[in-house]
């Protein structure tokens, strides 16, 4: 299935605003860590089908990391 919400993870700065602001709590912060030595946030396989691509997510991200599909 297509995702519905991407992460760019390189940019994240693992603020978790994006994880506070998730109507559906979807939204978690990885064990990985990325280039910028932050844990990136993102949204699993099994929980991609709960987003409703509200794309609150994208809007509150301070570092435009998020993309949201239809
Ligand atoms: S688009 Fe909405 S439902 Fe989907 S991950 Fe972002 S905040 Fe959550
Ligand atoms: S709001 Fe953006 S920078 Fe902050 S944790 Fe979420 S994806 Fe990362």
């Amino acid at each position: 299935m297509e995702k519905r919400v991407r992460f760019h993870e390189k940019y994240c700065k693992s603020c978790a605003l994006c994880v506070a602001v998730c109507p559906r709590k979807i939204i978690t912060i990885s064990d990985r860590l990325n280039d910028l030595g932050y844990h990136p946030a993102t949204v699993s396989d099994e929980d991609q089908a709960k987003c409703t691509s509200c794309a609150l997510c994208a809007r509150m991200c301070p570092d435009a990391v998020i993309e949201v599909y239809r």
